[in-house]
């Protein structure tokens, strides 16, 4: 049997992101299990390529930091571009209760270390994005460094030079007497593993079963709707978002993206289907807020939905699994997967070779902590 001292499963960004930082810290020896033919098929390729740093608990401020940091410095440590484009994020309040916590998240961010982060009037918004209706708006917050990021870029700069197996998935961990696994089934082999680490992304939960073990990570479909080509709106324009149904748009190569969360399909939670209804409904949202896109078309067929890692407080979970002391989490994310991963990937990587993450205290962010009754508790429900 062959012996891989870390085997990873899932080589989406999350997992890529360990790998890397393994590796830089001296794991020579490891090894990434992808069950899709390619990598990037899981929700990494499905992410619309936001970054933000405006967050309502002091941990996600923090990770955004340290990613942010990261990816001003990925083009030199990998050789790729991440796209990082600082256009910013402007979050436009429709309640006065949802401006009180955004108030209460910015006072948060700032004593985090976000001090650019601000709160602007609801006036001053035509000043930041004049292409949107702002009737209704009690203020907004806005923080100029957030933006844009380039999640398949960022994948590729952390695989490079890595070893990846695709098509393999893992339908098998088995568990020796001390509770430790001992070996990865995949259709076509069984590996020996020093430590596994489940980066499985929305299918987390399945994986970390194969193991006996509880990891409450569920799939939540995320539907994007695309305009046909058109310059009705810049480039620059920033991220926009009403908190009043959390309708996000932002334009990306050449085209506008239309996101608008609704519940998941009960019936079908892995479904990615696009429902034609929605995409009807996101439109129409999109002209009454945005005149300038009263002529523009969605375009069905580049429309897409991908799904989101939820956790029940949509807080990653990371570190060592309680239940199986070699086995590490690094899922979770809940949509954040992608801004989160360059210090994910960090910091699951000190914490396998050290013991302990280094770069930051994670405590909030262990996996026991659902078990502990000490979930992570928001102080604006939209971020
Ligand atoms: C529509 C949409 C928009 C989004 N927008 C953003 C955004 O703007 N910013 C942001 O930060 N995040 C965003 N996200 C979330 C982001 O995509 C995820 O948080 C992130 O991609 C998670 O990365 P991952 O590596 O954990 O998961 P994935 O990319 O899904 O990787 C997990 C991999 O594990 C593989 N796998 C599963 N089971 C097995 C198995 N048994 N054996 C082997 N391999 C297995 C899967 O095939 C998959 O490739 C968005 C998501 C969606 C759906």
């Amino acid at each position: 049997m062959r012996q891989v001292e870390v085997v990873i499963v899932g080589a989406g960004v999350v997992g890529a992101s360990v790998g890397w930082h393994l590796r830089q810290l001296g794991v020579r020896d490891v090894l990434l299990l992808e069950r899709e033919s390619a990598v990037g098929l899981g929700s990494t390729g499905r992410a619309t390529g936001g970054f933000r740093a405006q967050f309502g608990t002091e941990i996600n401020v923090r990770l955004s930091l340290l990613s942010r940091e990261k990816l001003l410095r990925f083009s030199d440590e990998t050789g790729v571009d991440p796209g990082l484009a600082q256009r910013g994020y402007l979050f436009i309040a429709g309640s006065r209760e949802h401006l009180a916590q955004l108030e209460a998240a910015q006072r948060i961010q700032r004593a985090a270390g976000l001090t650019e982060a601000r709160m602007i009037s609801a006036s001053e918004i035509a000043q930041i994005n004049p292409h949107v209706d702002v009737g209704g708006a009690c203020g907004s917050a806005f923080c100029p460094s957030d933006g844009f990021i380039r999640p398949l870029e960022i994948l590729r700069g952390y695989l490079r030079d890595a070893n990846v197996r695709t098509g393999a998935r893992v339908v098998g961990l088995r568990r020796g007497r001390s509770g430790r696994i001992e070996s990865l089934r995949t259709q076509d082999e069984e590996i020996s593993a020093g430590c596994v680490v489940d980066a499985a992304g929305a299918w987390a939960g399945e994986v970390a079963r194969l193991a006996g073990v509880d990891v409450p990570v569920a799939p939540l479909r995320r539907q994007v709707g695309s305009t046909v080509p058109c310059d009705a709106l810049p480039a620059e324009m920033p991220m926009t978002v009403w908190t009043e149904d959390a309708f996000h748009i932002r334009v990306r190569d050449g085209r506008v993206l239309l996101v608008w969360p609704t519940p998941g399909d009960p019936r079908d939670p892995w479904s990615t289907a696009v429902d034609p209804e929605w995409l009807a409904q996101v439109a129409a949202k999109a002209k009454a807020r945005v005149p300038r896109l009263g002529p523009v078309a969605v375009d069905p067929a580049r429309s897409w939905a991908g799904l989101y890692e939820m956790s029940p407080d949509k807080h990653a979970l990371l570190g060592r699994a309680a239940e199986c002391e070699n086995l590490f989490l690094a899922n979770g994310s809940s949509g954040h997967g992608v801004m989160h991963a360059p210090a994910l990937g960090q910091l699951l990587a000190e914490i396998i070779v050290h013991g302990e993450a280094r770069s930051l205290d994670v405590r909030a962010l262990r996996p026991s902590r659902f078990v502990e009754g000490e979930p992570n508790v928001g102080a604006a429900e939209m971020l």
